[in-house]
This record gives C-alpha cells, structure tokens and sequence, in this order.
C-alpha cells in the first residue's frame, strides 16, 4: 500500500518507530472499545495467537504476553520477571538498547555483567563465549537483535548456540526486529523474546509483548520487582480470562495491531515484508553513496531496518537545518546515537516502498546545501 502525505500526514517517518503507518491501520482507531467486553477480548486472543505463528511456535510450548506501555516497559517487565533474586544476568552491549537493559538489571538490583563491544564492529563471539565460562554462576543471558543505535544485526543464531551450551536462559530484546525479518524462535532456543507494536509489525504506540516459553514463565509466579510490570500476573490473567488485561488496555492501538497484522498477512507475511525493507534499504545506501553519504556500518551487518550515515565533512553542515529542510520536503529522519561518531539515521521500515526512497534521495539532494545562502542554492538548480 503506497504512503501517500495528506493534510493530516505532511511528512512520512523515516525512523525506527512510531513509523509511517497505512490508512486503514488509523482508521481501526476510530471505534471506542470496552475493556472488559468480549468483542475487545477476542481481538486480544486472536493478536496473541498470531504473534506465536510469526514466531513459528506451538501453542503449548510458547504463550504470548501483551504490556502496556512502549517498548522499554516490556523489557523492564521481563527482565523484573523472570530473574530470580539469586539470578545473575550477562547482557551484550554493543549500542544503547544493550545498555538500557543492563540499567533496567542494574536498577531493580540485579547482579548484572555487561559484555562490551565495538558499537560498529561485529561481536566478538569467542570473547562471549570466555565470558560464559568465566561467569559460572550467571542465570540468564540478554542481547538485542537489531541494535537500532547503528543498524547493526547482531549474530542471534550463534549467540543462541553458545547461551543454550552453557544452559542459561535467553532473552532477546528482537523490538526492531520482529515482523521484519524471519525469526524461528523454537531454532534459536529463546525462552523470551520481545518486541512491539510500533516497529516492523506497523502498529502504532502503546504496548509490548513477549513470547515466552511456558515451563520459564510458569516458573516467575511471585518474582516480579513491581506490580503493574509483573509479566507472570499479567500472563495469568490474559491466559486465564480468555484475554483479559489486569489494568486499562490501550484498546484502539490494540485494535490497529490487529488490522496492521491482516496487513502482514496481505502483503505476504514476514518473507515479503523483509524483502520490501531489504530493497528500501539497499535503493537508499546506493543513493546515499552516490550522493557522497559512507554509512557508519560495513554492508555485512547492516540490517535492512535502520541505517546509520556519517555526517558529511563539511563546516556549515548541521544536523538541525539538514533535518528542518527535508522535514519541509514531507521526511523525518533520525538524529543518531552511536558513541564518538557525529551520524544521523534513517529507517527503511513502515508503510514506505521503493518510490519513496527514490523521492526522500531527490529530497536529499535538493537539500545538500550546507549553508543558508540563496546564492548557493541558485547555482547548484
Ligand atoms: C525501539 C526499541 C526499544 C524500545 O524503545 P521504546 O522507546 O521504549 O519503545 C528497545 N530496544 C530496541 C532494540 C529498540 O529498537
């Protein structure tokens, strides 16, 4: 379905979520919903359901979990959750989602060992497994699959190998990830994964969720950190009471998920999907590099969802007027996040297709003045 800008949506996004969504995902949001009801809850149950097959899981050896809130809460509740007071946690940091997991471990009072690495280089996987060694007592292992700081993708399967080895228990933080690139969660021996509502799926704002393996969550009951974050609670009641949220559901964004996951389905599931991204992707880094942008990440790690570029070496350009002078061409990019690196990002996920990058480049190009003189301008038409 072909983004189009309205009055209502002068600028598409070019970001790692909330992104730009279709029409009819907006649209799903125009009915008022009970919380409680069993029209609402239906639309839970078949969300939950759904979420398990984009994993590739059975219903009896995974469950899913719905949380509100954006996608840190998930995390925080998973992490709050399933670590017992004893329990230890390794988390890979190698970009900024790394560091908020170890934070939020660090925070409820968690043993935490945070694995460091190169924010632009791929993960030194024997290192890792030293790490897994050295720390015998850890419990649980955590890392994130696309590090939206740079794009990176980080190396799930072979992470996975060495955490299952040791026997910990994984947890994958796949938020930019999920929906958009095939995950079979059964090969990768996760015990949690999350993501979100507004990321590769195409929802909007306002909840998480998990899929979790049952014997690990069944384990959880009484662990939580915090009541409204308590992942096993919030599974018990939904699991029990055929959909039902313990608190007040973001009910029309849980209804747009709905549709956004018709959607998914429409357009060929997540193979076609990653293969939309994919080419978004490639057409932009190839208009990027011939426009004289080098991306932060060599091409072999690169994901297709979020791409990190080096701010151009010249003085007068800055992010701020860069960014103001494509946002009036109807774009919104991303400043960036890696470390010591002066970068901007820009996302090739959400309701955009080929022709739109093909129009964001010609919007770059009309934008690569880097000076605020209209003489400059003038001579580069
Ligand atoms: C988006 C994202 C999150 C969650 O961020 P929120 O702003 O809380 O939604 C976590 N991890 C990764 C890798 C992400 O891309």
């Amino acid at each position: 379905m072909r983004a189009t800008h309205d009055e209502r949506n002068p600028y598409l996004l070019l970001t790692p979520g909330p992104l730009t969504t279709t029409s009819t995902v907006k649209e799903a949001m125009l009915k008022d919903w009970c919380t409680w009801d069993d029209d609402y809850k239906h639309v839970v149950q078949s969300i939950r359901q759904q979420l398990l097959q984009i994993g590739h899981v059975s219903d009896d050896v995974y469950t899913s979990v719905l949380m509100q809130g954006s996608g840190t809460f998930t995390v925080e509740s998973v992490i709050g959750t399933v670590i017992p007071n004893d329990g230890k946690l390794l988390v890979l940091v190698n970009g900024v989602y790394g560091a908020r997991i170890a934070e939020i471990s660090e925070r409820l009072g968690i043993e935490t060992i945070r694995f460091e690495q190169d924010e632009t280089e791929p993960i030194d996987l024997e290192a890792f497994e030293r790490h897994l060694q050295v720390h015998k007592d850890l419990t649980h292992v955590a890392v994130v699959h696309c590090e939206t700081t740079t794009g990176m993708l980080n190396p799930l399967q072979e992470i996975s190998k060495l955490v299952k080895a040791h026997d910990k228990t994984l947890i994958v933080d796949a938020m930019s990830s999920f929906g958009g690139i095939p995950i079979h969660v059964p090969d990768l021996q996760a015990d949690y994964l999350i993501s979100s509502a507004n990321k590769c799926i195409q929802g909007v704002p306002g909840f998480g969720f998990v899929l979790a393996r049952r014997e690990a969550l069944k384990q959880c009951k009484g662990q939580a950190r915090s009541l409204s974050l308590d992942l096993y609670d919030q599974w018990e009641v939904m699991e029990h009471q055929s959909g039902k949220w313990r608190f007040t559901s973001p009910t029309h964004t849980v209804r747009a998920f709905q549709v956004a996951l018709e959607e998914l389905e429409a357009e060929g599931g997540v193979t076609k999907r990653y293969e939309r991204y994919t080419a978004n992707q490639r057409t932009l880094v190839h208009g990027m590099r011939t426009l004289g942008f080098s991306p932060v990440l060599e091409d072999d790690w690169q994901s297709p969802f979020i791409t990190s570029y080096y701010y151009p070496e010249h003085e007068e350009f800055t992010f701020e007027a860069f960014y103001s002078r494509l946002k009036e061409k109807g774009f919104v990019i991303y400043p960036g996040k890696v470390t010591n690196i002066q970068s901007f990002r820009i996302g090739t996920i959400g309701n955009i297709d080929k022709e739109d990058v093909h129009a964001l480049l010609s919007a770059i190009e009309a934008s690569m003045y880097w000076t605020d003189e209209r003489i400059e301008i003038e001579s580069r038409i």
